[in-house]
């Protein structure tokens, strides 16, 4: 038996909690800012066809080109409508499938103005009284980071 043989492996089960930063890219990174300055939404429109991104895109995809980081961001309010919702028993802002005991309602939110949507949960508003096409608008936190979660959530207007 040669000496890499003889080698011990040992195996533990569990969880290892890493905490990380990722670079979003110069779009987000910019929507981000707004959050955290401003408390403010931007997104950036295309300028062949006038779709309105939020969050921002480097390119349309319906037109296949390139929307500039320095040109054709707007200014965007903090309402906008549910396209559609779900509600989970699961929580859903950490990994692991932990159920809850009380379902967490998830939105499909699409700003007004905007062509796109975004998810976050929606906040007081009961599984049975969502509807699509209800009008939401943002809640912050106190103070924005920067970062996803500076919005806590949409709650009815
Ligand atoms: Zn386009």
């Amino acid at each position: 038996m040669s000496q890499k043989d003889s080698k011990v492996v040992i195996t533990n089960r569990g969880m290892v909690r890493a905490e990380f930063n990722f670079y979003v890219g110069k779009y987000l990174d910019k929507m981000y800012d707004a959050f955290e300055k401003d408390k403010k939404f931007i997104g950036n429109h295309c300028p062949h066809c006038k779709d309105v991104f939020f969050p921002p895109r480097k390119i349309c995809g319906k037109c296949n080109i390139t929307i500039p980081l320095e040109e054709n961001w707007v200014d965007l309010p903090e309402t906008g409508t549910i396209i559609s919702y779900t509600a989970t028993p699961y929580k859903v802002t950490e990994r692991g499938d932990r159920k809850v005991k009380n379902e967490t309602l998830l939105g499909l939110i699409r700003i007004d103005g905007t062509s796109t949507g975004i998810v976050y949960e929606l906040l007081d508003i009961k599984p049975e009284e969502a509807k699509i096409g209800m009008k939401v608008k943002a809640i912050w936190t106190d103070l924005p980071k920067g970062e996803p979660m500076d919005i806590k959530g949409f709650t009815k207007v």
